[in-house]
């Protein structure tokens, strides 16, 4: 069986602050370590159901966070930016996807630095008429090439978030609860790690019992809106061909096939940061 695990660092144990996941702070280390930390913990969960073949991709911000040299070496790391699919570079072929460290959407109470993508630039996202983030992208495109998401990881938010998109076969592993944006009750990694790598054995036999979800996307058409905090953001993206301007805000792409809206996503957010 192969794994895929797409590693973020919002959601992982201890992160609280967004200066423990920015680059140019002192509190990055810690971030960093507490984002290996979760994903070893996953693979030690995947090697104790025999899984051999695993794959984790760095998915947050440069993509360059997970130290190789600490990371369990019965893995491999996809590291560094910029990379086609993003946080899903490399996902083809895999048997299943666990997303590690994610977080809720933009806009969601008591959630650990709740965003879509880019917390400067983007408002909320639409997908078919729901409001989606991170964990419905994804897991949007993962569907597309058939791909159950058999487990994620994160704060309560992120982990209920996860549950009311994909169903009660999603295994979730809840490591902290927020009681406000960057405040949060968080258990300690000598328990997370039991917690996470217990989670990651259930998947594993949720998968073998064809039992993990794949996100219901059904003939994989997209609508996709994207509304940003500013019109000057939106004026900005909206230079794409095929997007329609709905508002001073919102910009729409439609189109077929869910990967490609993956990537549609971040080529609109990102021109919004241009
Ligand atoms: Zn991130």
């Amino acid at each position: 069986m192969r794994v895929y695990i797409s590693a973020d660092m919002e959601g992982a144990t201890g992160v609280v602050n967004v200066d423990q996941t920015d680059r140019g702070k002192p509190e990055y280390a810690f971030g960093c370590r507490m984002q290996l930390h979760d994903v070893n913990a996953v693979i030690e969960g995947l090697l104790d159901m025999g899984v051999e073949d695993i794959l984790v991709n760095d998915s947050h911000d440069r993509m360059i966070n997970l130290d190789i040299g600490g990371l369990n070496p019965e893995a491999r790391l996809l590291s560094g930016w910029p990379k086609t699919m993003g946080m899903l570079e490399g996902y083809e072929g895999a048997d299943a996807v666990f997303f590690v460290g994610y977080h809720a959407m933009a806009g969601t109470r008591r959630a650990v630095l709740d965003h879509t993508v880019s917390g400067g630039r983007v408002y909320s996202v639409e997908l078919n008429g729901v409001e989606v983030g991170e964990i419905g992208l994804n897991a949007a495109a993962c569907a597309a090439r058939g791909l159950p998401v058999a487990l994620v990881t994160g704060d309560r938010a992120a982990c209920d978030e996860a549950e009311k998109l994909l169903g009660p076969g999603v295994t979730t592993a809840c490591v902290k609860t927020a009681h406000g944006r960057s405040s949060a009750d968080c258990l300690a990694p000598e328990v997370s790690s039991v917690v996470l790598r217990e989670a990651a054995a259930s998947a594993v036999e949720r998968i073998r019992k064809n039992e993990a979800p794949r996100m219901d996307i059904g003939d994989g058409a997209f609508d996709l809106r994207i509304t940003f905090h500013t019109t000057a953001q939106c004026d900005q993206a909206a230079v794409l061909p095929c997007s329609d301007r709905l508002g001073g805000r919102t910009l729409r792409v439609c189109g077929s096939g869910m990967a490609e809206m993956r990537r549609w996503a971040n080529v609109m957010i990102g021109l919004g940061g241009a």
